[in-house]
């Protein structure tokens, strides 16, 4: 009998003919072993808080829950080793007995370490170095699609570890992961806005080559850059601003924009209120700047989404963009969303996010691997769901024609001819990996059948 498995914003629901929670490899290996118990296709799945189907599956999804342990914190070595179901919160929490945390303290606490291996991630604000993740493993171990076992290392093979950093669970279901860890650290986040119509390319330009890390928010048409240093004193207010800011962030923007779209149905008043929010936050982040911007420890970015609630759940879109060319994007961008306004009625209710990302190798599927990159983020509260995602689809060509590149389990709709032309020759030879790594497409679902290119071979029969 199916079970239903919902991802976290309720756009996707899965109907797995075999929904299994192994706690050992041996465990995994029997499921990938057994076709006929366990059908095709298999797929790995954390949590669900992709916003995509990549881990659906109408087959077998094996949900890493279970094994969630930590099996070796090396403060000398500076790594973390883990079972792969565990959530980047609670590993991080380890990590903080310690006095340690992740090199990239990313804001989703509740991707698996599994999934932070294989996947897309994005943080800017601990993007000193790299802003993905996985650009951090150092090590890991997997069962692959015929249920043997495997395993990748910086060391041993470098070439092997760059492949499955984009593999999406392709290759097989990873089970144990080795990230590059340091010692905690604290960080200064100061707010910058400026009008969007003021703002130059030298200016973008300067503020991405003097921070840190740097994220900008965009409301209405003032762009507001958060910029992080590190700092060497702890703020004693720290812990209590981190939880004014998680919960800010986690609930009451995403609860206003339900709000309004779930009790204001006429459109000038809904628009009208809309815009005082957007006021609310404007002069939110004046004040921040006000006082000079606030002081947390970097692990305290990292938000718990388990317990929010659905009235105050918010979903998104990521496209990155060459940092050359950012600023031009988003001002076609706001133009684009006026014109989708006029026409549909439609806006997002929460700021446009943007993540500064440094240029990163270490993935096959990087989408930084040949130049910096500035991201154009839309999010969203949706209360209407057709309607989000009829401007996901718009916001999909809008950045497709400007040479953008998606991430597989953050944009949502994502096509073959996007990603093709977004990755170019590495998403062919991601595509001739995947085929070799798993010829009978035991791991393949119809979403990355849709996705994947044909192979040399392929092609010719
Ligand atoms: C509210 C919200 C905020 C978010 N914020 C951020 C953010 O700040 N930064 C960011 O980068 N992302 C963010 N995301 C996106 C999210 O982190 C990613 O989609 C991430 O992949 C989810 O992790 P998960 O464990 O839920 O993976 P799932 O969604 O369960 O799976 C993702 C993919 O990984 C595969 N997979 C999972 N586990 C394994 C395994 N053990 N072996 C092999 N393959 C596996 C699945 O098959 C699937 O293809 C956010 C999402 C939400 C909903």
């Amino acid at each position: 009998m199916p079970t239903a498995v919902v991802n976290y914003d309720g756009s996707i629901t899965a109907s797995p003919a075999q929904l299994v929670f192994p706690e050992s490899v041996a465990d995994i290996q029997a499921i990938l072993r057994d076709p006929a118990r366990y059908p095709s296709p298999v797929r790995a799945v954390g949590s669900y808080h992709s916003l995509t189907p990549c881990a659906s599956s109408d087959g077998t999804m094996i949900n890493m829950a279970r094994m969630n342990r930590v099996l070796n914190i090396d403060a000398a070595a500076g790594t973390i080793t883990a079972q792969a179901g565990i959530q980047f919160i609670n590993a991080s929490r380890e990590l903080r007995k310690h006095d340690l945390q992740f090199m990239t303290n990313i804001e989703i606490g509740n991707m698996t370490l599994g999934s932070a291996a294989c996947c897309h991630t994005k943080d800017a604000l601990d993007g000193i170095e790299f802003g993905q993740v996985n650009s951090y493993l150092t090590s890991v171990k997997w069962v692959t699609p015929t249920g043997d076992l495997a395993e990748a290392s910086e060391e041993t093979s470098p070439g092997l570890l760059r492949m499955l950093r984009g593999s999406y669970g392709l290759a097989g279901v990873v089970y144990e992961v080795t990230f590059r860890i340091k010692p905690i650290e604290a960080i200064h986040l100061t707010y910058l806005p400026r009008p969007v119509d003021e703002l130059t390319q030298e200016e973008v330009d300067q503020l991405m080559d003097t921070s840190e890390g740097l994220i900008c928010w965009t409301v209405g048409r003032t762009a507001v850059f958060q910029q992080r240093t590190r700092v060497e004193d702890r703020n004693i207010f720290g812990g209590l601003l981190a939880a004014f800011r998680r919960r800010l962030w986690n609930h009451s923007g995403a609860y206003a924009g339900h709000l309004l779209e779930s009790f204001v149905h006429n459109p000038e008043a809904r628009d009208n209120l809309q815009q005082g929010l957007f006021q609310l936050d404007e002069f939110m982040y004046g004040t921040l700047r006000l006082f000079g911007g606030i002081t947390i420890l970097a692990p305290d970015k990292t938000i718990d989404y388990s317990k929010t609630k659905t009235s105050a759940k918010y979903a998104f879109t990521f496209w990155a963009f060459p940092r050359a060319r950012w600023l031009s994007v988003l001002r076609d961008y706001l133009d684009f969303a006026d014109q989708h306004h006029k026409v549909t009625g439609f806006r997002c209710n929460m700021p446009l996010g943007a993540y500064h990302i440094r240029r990163d190798t270490h993935s096959v599927l990087s989408y930084s691997h040949d130049e910096e990159i500035f991201s154009i983020d839309p999010i969203h509260a949706p209360v209407d769901l057709p309607a989000w995602q009829n401007f996901l689809r718009a916001f999909n060509e809008f950045s497709f024609q400007r040479g953008g590149i998606p991430l597989l389990n953050q944009s949502p709709f994502v096509e073959r001819r996007h990603v093709e032309a977004a990755y170019g020759q590495r998403w062919h030879e991601l595509s001739d990996w995947v085929a070799q790594q798993d010829p009978t497409g035991r791991m393949l679902n119809p979403y990355f059948a849709a996705l994947l290119s044909k192979s040399a071979a392929q092609a010719q029969s």
